[in-house]
């Protein structure tokens, strides 16, 4: 497989979401880190990604959305907790996983077989606009082969992933360099599952 090495221009921002629209794999730029995407509502391309990283089956992929509105207009939850509409407000866009019951929009692969799937709003203005530009929302793990150091620059995604992906869209180095805080709101109050850059401290003045 080619792999293209793309800047975060409008042109290749465009190139980026065509392929995604189309069921490719492309590394972008997040604010946490590196992440290889593909569209979350198309089962073929979201094998794409456990197979590019090496990543077994069952490790659950985060759906990256560029509007909180995306959750219902594309019905991915069955219900969105009033706590997750508060926690939003205060923390999105930005490094927070949010897990809720999931629809039968989400693929099985997607939530490697769980009722639940874990949604983010990241902040980078690249990833926000290859999300929208494609239409659909992404699945995006980070862009590594599973087990090695998560990326934090294009160059480290190109090293890892030349030939087994369809693309990577340079955005320079991220800002955070950790990934997102997963919390989960299917039980109350909400557990942390992964400790991040957003922590409890900054959450419970909020739920
Ligand atoms: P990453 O490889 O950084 O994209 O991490 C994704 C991680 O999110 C997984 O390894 C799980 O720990 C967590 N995760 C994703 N979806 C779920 C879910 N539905 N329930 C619990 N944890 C999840
Ligand atoms: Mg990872």
């Amino acid at each position: 497989m080619k792999t293209l090495l793309l800047k975060n221009t409008e042109e290749d921002i465009k190139t980026a979401a065509e392929l995604l629209k189309n069921g490719g794999v492309v590394g972008i730029p997040t604010e946490t880190v590196y992440g290889l995407a593909a569209d979350a509502l198309n089962p073929e391309a979201v094998k794409k990604i456990f197979k590019a990283k090496g990543r077994p089956g069952d490790n659950p992929l985060i759906v990256h959305i560029c509007d909180f509105s995306d959750i219902e207009r594309l019905n991915l939850v069955t219900k969105i907790p009033d706590t997750a509409k508060k926690l939003a407000d205060a923390f999105w866009p930005g490094p927070l996983t949010m897990i809720m019951k999931k629809s039968d929009v989400i693929p099985n692969e997607v939530s490697a077989g769980l009722d639940t799937v874990a949604i983010r709003f990241p902040s980078h203005k690249t990833a926000q606009a290859i999300i929208r530009e494609s239409g659909t929302v992404l699945a995006a793990p980070s862009a590594n082969i599973s087990g090695s150091p998560s990326p934090t620059t294009a160059q480290h995604v190109a090293e890892d992933l030349t030939g087994r992906v369809d693309m990577i869209v340079d955005g320079g180095a991220v800002e955070i360099g950790v990934e997102s805080t997963i919390l989960d709101m299917t039980v109350e109050p909400p557990m942390i599952l992964r400790p991040g850059a957003i922590t409890a401290d900054m959450m419970e003045p909020v739920v």
